[in-house]
């Protein structure tokens, strides 16, 4: 490791802690030249979460890109930032249980209706016409419907 203090290479590592969750190790260095100390940390490299759009072209899975949309469809509605930080987490651990780490967008659009279908019928139906692109009000209105019934 570069020291940060006077650029050397050369170190040794005086102190070795795992977290307590054990996802990772934090290490104090000792710098050979200039014999100043700085920390380190080692994680676990874990692939990342992908999203695949509806063209079939793939995109990191973004929290908080989802979390606006669920953000816009809560606007001045009687849900809190925490209810919707956790919907959020349910969709990350979906697609961390999932074997390739990816998710299609429409699976992802429907968990979040899902969930706002129990929490809040206004944001269902706000995030619900975004998602859907209904292409007309017809079709909206069969959607609202049903969700009526
Ligand atoms: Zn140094």
């Amino acid at each position: 490791m570069r020291c940060p203090f006077c650029t050397a290479v050369e170190d040794k590592v005086v102190d070795s802690r795992e977290s307590a969750e054990g996802a990772s190790i934090r290490r104090r260095r000792e710098c050979l030249k200039c014999g100043k100390r700085f920390t380190t940390y080692e994680y676990i490299e874990e692939a990342p979460l992908m999203i695949i759009k509806r063209d079939g072209t793939r995109q990191r899975f973004d929290r908080e890109r989802i979390k606006t949309g669920i953000l816009k469809a809560c606007e001045k509605r009687p849900v809190s930032v925490e209810k919707i930080d956790e919907i959020v987490d349910e969709i990350e651990r979906e697609i961390q249980r999932k074997a390739d780490r990816e998710i299609k967008s429409t699976e992802i659009g429907n968990l979040v209706m899902e969930k706002l279908y129990t929490l809040d019928e206004v944001a269902y139906v706000r995030f619900a016409s975004v998602y859907r692109r209904f292409k007309d009000v017809s079709h909206f209105m069969k959607e609202l419907q049903k969700f009526l019934e």
